[in-house]
C-alpha cells in the first residue's frame, strides 16, 4: 500500500515523462513534471503503438480512449519497392491481440499524447519549466529551472529526450550518433489516397538505400507514411523541420506508383535526421535516473522508441511503489529490469536497417527470395523477436 511519502520530479513531458507521471499517480506516489515547452508538443506524425505498449496504457485506464483515436491494422506487409510484390507477411489485428493479450494500433503522435493528457487532467506539471541542472545529497535531489526557481524531491527522472540535459550532467555531454539516415514523414487525408485501395495493414516497402512504412491513423481518417533514406547530410533532428514534396519524389524516383502517388498527395512534409546512441550500461547515479530516449534512443525500424519509454515508465513506477523506504534501491532494480531489453532493442533496430535498406541489386534479390520462402503462413506463430517484443508484460516483470 502506497504511503504517499515520496516526491518524484520528472524532467520532460514527452510520451515517456507523461506516462511516468500517470503510472506513479496510479500507485499513489506524488510526482511533478517539468516541461520546457509552453505547451505539450502536439506535433509529429504517425507512431505504431504495439501490444506491449497498449497493455500498459490499458492498465492505466486509457484503453477505450486509445481505441477511439487510433487505427487497428490487420497485419504487416513487406513489399518490393518497384513491383509492389508482397514478400512477407506477419499478422497483427485479432491474431496479435489474441496472442499478446492487448491490441496493436497505429496512431498520430498528437492523438496518443491527447489520450495521455486526458488521463492527466490539469495538475501535476509545470509548462515553460526548463530544468538546467540538479544537485543531490544523501536525502534529496534539487533541480534548478531556467527561471532560477528550484524544486526538491526524493528522486529525479530524466525523461528529457535524446538531447537530455539530465543525462549530460550525469554522464557528460556526448552528442548522439548520426545514423546516416533521414526520415521523411507525411500525413495525407485518407480520401486523397482512397483510390489506391491500400490494404488495411502496416506496409513496409524495401528498396535500395531507402524504405517506406505506411499505415492509417486517426481511426482511418488519415494516411501516414515514413520514408527513411540514407543521407550524408544531417538535417535538423526535430519533429518540425519541413521537407519539400519534390525532394521526396526525387528521393523515391523509380518507386512503385502507389508510393509516388502517396508522396504527391502529401500536403506537408517533415524531414528529420535520425540519431541514436550506443546502449548505456547504467542509467542511474544515486537519486537520479533516466527513462525513454534520454536513456536509450534507437533507430525507428522496429517502431519501439515510444513503446519502450511507456514500458520504462510503468516498471519504474512499480519499482518505486514496492520500495518506498529505499527509492535509490528501487532505481537500481528498475535499471536492472529494463536496461538489457532496451539495449537489445537498440541493437535490433540498427540491424534492421541492413534488411530494409540494402544497397546492391544482387543482395536485394537474395533477400527477397529468402523472405518469400520464409513467408509465415496465416496459421503460424509470430517470429521469435516479435514474441519477445510484443509479449512483454510490464506488470508481470515486476513480480518475476
Ligand atoms: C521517424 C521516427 C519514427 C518513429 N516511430 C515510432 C513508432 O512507430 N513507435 C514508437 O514507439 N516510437 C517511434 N519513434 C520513437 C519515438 O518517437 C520516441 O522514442 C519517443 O517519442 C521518445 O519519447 P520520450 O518521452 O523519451 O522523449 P521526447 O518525446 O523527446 O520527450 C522529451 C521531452 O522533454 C522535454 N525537455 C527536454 N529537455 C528538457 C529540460 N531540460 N527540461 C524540461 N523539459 C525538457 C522536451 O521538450 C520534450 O517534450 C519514432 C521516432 C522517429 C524519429
Amino acid at each position: 500500500m502506497a504511503r504517499n511519502k515520496l516526491k518524484i520530479l520528472i524532467a520532460g513531458g514527452g510520451i515517456g515523462g507523461i506516462t511516468a507521471l500517470l503510472a506513479l499517480r496510479q500507485r499513489g506516489i506524488e510526482a511533478e513534471l517539468f516541461e520546457q515547452a509552453e505547451a505539450f508538443r502536439q506535433v509529429g506524425a504517425g507512431l505504431q503503438v504495439s501490444n506491449n505498449a497498449t497493455r500498459v496504457l490499458r492498465t492505466l485506464g486509457l484503453g477505450d480512449a486509445l481505441a477511439r483515436v487510433t487505427y487497428y491494422p490487420e497485419g504487416r506487409d513487406y513489399r518490393a519497392w518497384d513491383t509492389g510484390d508482397r514478400l512477407y507477411y506477419t499478422p497483427l489485428g485479432q491474431r496479435a491481440e489474441a496472442r499478446f493479450g492487448a491490441p496493436y494500433y497505429t496512431s498520430h503522435r498528437a492523438d496518443l499524447l491527447d489520450v495521455l493528457l486526458g488521463g492527466l487532467g490539469r495538475e501535476g506539471f509545470r509548462l515553460g519549466a526548463r530544468i538546467e541542472r540538479f544537485e543531490q545529497n544523501a536525502d534529496s535531489v534539487t533541480v534548478t529551472l531556467a527561471d532560477g526557481g528550484t524544486a526538491t524531491g526524493d528522486i529525479l527522472i530524466g525523461a528529457d529526450g535524446i538531447h537530455s540535459t539530465v543525462r549530460g550532467q550525469m554522464f557528460g555531454k556526448e552528442l548522439p550518433r548520426y545514423t546516416g539516415n533521414v526520415a521523411w514523414r507525411g500525413l495525407v487525408p485518407a480520401e486523397r489516397v482512397a483510390h489506391l485501395d491500400v490494404a488495411k495493414v502496416t506496409g513496409v516497402w524495401m528498396g535500395p538505400n531507402r524504405s517506406i512504412v505506411q499505415y492509417y491513423v486517426a481511426a482511418g481518417r488519415t494516411f501516414n507514411w515514413i520514408g527513411i533514406s540514407r543521407s550524408e547530410q544531417p538535417a535538423r533532428e526535430s519533429w518540425l523541420a519541413e521537407g519539400r514534396v519534390e525532394d521526396a519524389l526525387a528521393e523515391y524516383s523509380g518507386w512503385h506508383d502507389t508510393i509516388r502517388t502517396i508522396i504527391r498527395e502529401t500536403p506537408k512534409l517533415l524531414r528529420q535526421a535520425l540519431y541514436d546512441r550506443e546502449p548505456l550500461p547504467d542509467w542511474q547515479i544515486g537519486r537520479v535516473v533516466l527513462l525513454g530516449d534520454a536513456a536509450h534512443p534507437m533507430m525507428p525500424f522496429y517502431a519501439q522508441g515510444a513503446a519502450q519509454s511507456i514500458e520504462d515508465a510503468y516498471v519504474l513506477a512499480g519499482c518505486l511503489a514496492a520500495s518506498q523506504d529505499d527509492p535509490v534501491a528501487a532505481l537500481s532494480r528498475y535499471v536492472k529490469l529494463r536496461q538489457p531489453r532496451t539495449a537489445w532493442m537498440q541493437g535490433l533496430a540498427r540491424r534492421e536497417e541492413e534488411l530494409y535498406q540494402m544497397t546492391d541489386a544482387a543482395t536485394i534479390a537474395e533477400r527477397n527470395a529468402r523472405m518469400r520462402t520464409n513467408r509465415i503462413p496465416e496459421s503460424a506463430n509470430f517470429p521469435p523477436e516479435q514474441e519477445r517484443l510484443y509479449g512483454y508484460d510490464a506488470e508481470a516483470v515486476l513480480h518475476a
